[in-house]
């Protein structure tokens, strides 16, 4: 290459490097003169912000009420490509906005060069402290999500899972005076599975009140509201001829041996919530409950839930998927694994007013995925 040559390309690379620094100058200030840069790798960033999601009706379960939900939101965005996601704090989680975004300060994607790497991005996720679930879960969604659009493929293709064997979702009644029981229950006609929480003085009366609405099978919730592993027993029974098919948390989850001994002789599946939380509480599970509910905001996420449906199966349990009150990118992660499951309550948010994604639906009762890439949302607003 002669002399000029290697001049001219010199001085054209100066000449477009300014105006390049020039345009992205605000204000239209005089911009030094910058050479062209090579075009720098790709970073994973993070950004986060609380929420609160607003409840349609008030909710009751056996231990509190209330009409919102903390929720904080996420996006990881590498390469001009955002993923989404989503921490859910009901009181009882122990976390708050506060913990959620201090945990979320402390968290440093930038230093991953590899968005696939999920495995030790999330274990390292793991080890910053042992609790904050639903952060983690945060930023595992958002992750995945971004992951599955990077890859163009949502991710009940990348797990291998058929998209038409979702299952029905239950529909949440929570605990209400008769009148307002009897209401819910007619505009849940869509649903072919009832979910209704148990554990007060009132349960006979709940079932009593929507069986003289409808015959549609229900699971109960007893949200540990249940003590005497006696009385349990008859109530097992007692549900069980009011075609209740499966019973969750009837006792408290520190009542380990009296569990045992309600699993091994109820008439009904007995499936544990608060008593399970991740992956290693999974084998001391076995023989305690017949099965196991996941949720991701108390598993730290999507990879960890995948392991624990794998796990559950493999030592014979039942497996339930769960949620809180959540908005649908929450909903829409999770839904994702449903095709492997036998019940679904993912109804976390059709109980709430100001959904912030469009994403999995709920059509004639039962969950329906999105042929989209990742989680496969839509951003509605902000
Ligand atoms: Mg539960």
């Amino acid at each position: 290459m002669s002399q000029n040559r290697r001049d001219f390309l010199r001085q054209s690379s100066l000449i477009a490097g300014t105006a390049v620094a020039a345009s992205l100058t605000p204000h239209g200030a005089t911009a030094a003169p910058t050479p062209l840069r090579r075009s720098r790798k790709p970073r994973l960033t993070l950004r986060f912000r609380p929420y609160t999601i607003e409840l349609r009706h008030v909710f009751t379960i056996a231990t509190s009420s209330r009409t919102t939900t903390p929720v904080v939101l996420t996006e990881v965005e590498y390469d001009g490509v955002i993923g989404y996601g989503e921490a859910s704090m009901p009181p009882y989680l122990g976390e708050s906005h506060a913990s959620v975004t201090d945990f979320l300060s402390r968290v440093d994607l930038s230093k991953y060069e590899n968005p696939f790497e999920l495995d030790t991005i999330l274990r390292d996720l793991d080890g910053i402290t042992t609790g904050n679930t639903a952060a983690k879960a945060a930023v595992d969604i958002a992750l995945h999500d971004l992951v599955g659009r990077l890859m163009k493929q949502p991710w009940y293709n990348i797990w291998g899972f058929n998209p038409a064997k979702t299952p029905y979702t239950s529909f949440t009644i929570g605990i209400d005076t008769a009148d307002v029981v009897r209401q819910k229950t007619k505009e849940a006609a869509e649903f072919k599975v009832l979910k209704v929480k148990l554990g007060r003085d009132t349960d006979k009366m709940m079932i009593e009140t929507i069986r003289s609405v409808t015959n549609t099978p229900i699971t109960a919730d007893v949200n540990q509201g249940w003590k005497d592993r006696a009385v349990a027993l008859d109530m097992l029974h007692w549900l069980k001829e009011r075609n209740v098919v499966m019973v969750e948390q009837p006792l408290p989850k520190e009542q380990v041996d009296d569990l045992a001994w309600l699993t091994e002789r109820s008439p009904l599946p007995i499936i544990g919530d608060e008593g399970v939380q991740r992956l290693s509480d999974i084998p001391k599970a076995k023989g305690v409950y017949h099965g196991i509910n996941i949720k991701l905001m108390k598993c730290t996420g999507m990879r960890e839930a995948h392991k624990m449906i794998q796990l559950a199966r493999a030592l014979g349990m039942k497996v339930m998927l769960g949620c809180m009150t959540e908005t649908s990118c929450a909903i829409s992660a999770a839904s994702h694994l449903s095709p492997m499951v036998d019940w679904a309550d993912l109804d976390g948010a059709l109980l709430i007013s100001n959904d912030v994604y469009d994403g999995t639906q709920v059509i004639d009762g039962k969950v329906t995925l999105r042929d989209r890439p990742g989680i496969g949302v839509t951003k509605l607003k902000g």
